[in-house]
């Protein structure tokens, strides 16, 4: 990747089920633009594999495949935006989820005069994702993912990225919390489509093809914001 490094705080959402490619994705834009990746997924996981009070209130929720509380959310969204590296310009990524977590980031950038520069939402099909998400696994050193048909390790097991060899499945994708997660993303999320393209930040992408053509088409749609 070339590092096309920007020079202000740039806020970008991604958009879209579980599944889409957020992460992925994420990560690549991260690399490539000198952008946080801030997954509030990652986030979360972290607390509650730390058991922090926030952490054990959410664990049982995540496992369901639901969504956490807006108020819980927010707060670690708060925290880990104050950090001076987010200062870099952020990647929102699983984050918001709801009307009132979007209102809440607006809220949030108003106050430290920031503005979103582009939600990109992430279209798939829906039935597609339940297939992505069960197969899916990362390595446990790096984060670089990878996919039990889609996209194996050159050598098994071995990861490209960092040569590391412990890889790791998250605990909810299992096909019985894909659909949980699913109609949460439809009743919840989705409506947050039409609230972006209302505040006219709203882009879209074809998230069904290679990742790399997804890649290509989401830097566009970030370079053109900035
Ligand atoms: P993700 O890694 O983005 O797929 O998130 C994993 C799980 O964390 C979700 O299924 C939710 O239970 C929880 N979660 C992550 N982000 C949010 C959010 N913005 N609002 C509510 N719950 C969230």
């Amino acid at each position: 990747m070339d590092g096309d490094v920007i020079t202000r705080p740039a806020v970008l959402i991604l958009l879209g089920p579980p599944g889409a490619g957020k992460g992925t994705q994420a990560r690549r834009l991260e690399e490539k633009f000198g952008l946080i990746q801030l997954s509030t997924g990652d986030l979360l996981r972290a607390a509650v594999a730390g058991g922090t009070p926030a952490g054990k209130d959410a664990k049982a929720v995540m496992d369901a495949g639901g969504l956490v509380s807006d108020e819980i959310v927010i707060a670690i969204l708060r925290d880990r935006l104050g950090e001076d590296d987010c200062l870099q310009g952020v990647i929102l990524d699983g984050f918001p989820r709801t009307t009132v977590q979007a209102e809440a980031l607006d809220i949030l950038l108003d106050e430290t005069g920031q503005r979103i520069n582009a939600a990109i939402s992430m279209d798939v099909d829906d039935a597609a994702m339940v297939e992505r998400i069960s197969g899916r696994y990362t390595c446990a050193g790096c984060g670089e993912g990878y996919h039990d048909s889609f996209k194996q390790p050159d050598v098994a097991g071995t990861c490209d990225n960092c040569g590391g060899t412990e890889m790791k499945r998250r605990a909810d994708d299992t096909a019985e919390t894909v659909a949980s997660r699913l109609e949460a993303y439809h009743a919840q999320t989705a409506p947050l489509v039409s609230y972006y393209q209302t505040k006219g930040v709203l882009a879209s992408v074809d998230a069904m093809g290679a990742i790399d053509e997804i890649t290509v088409a989401l830097g566009d749609i970030v370079t053109n914001s900035l």
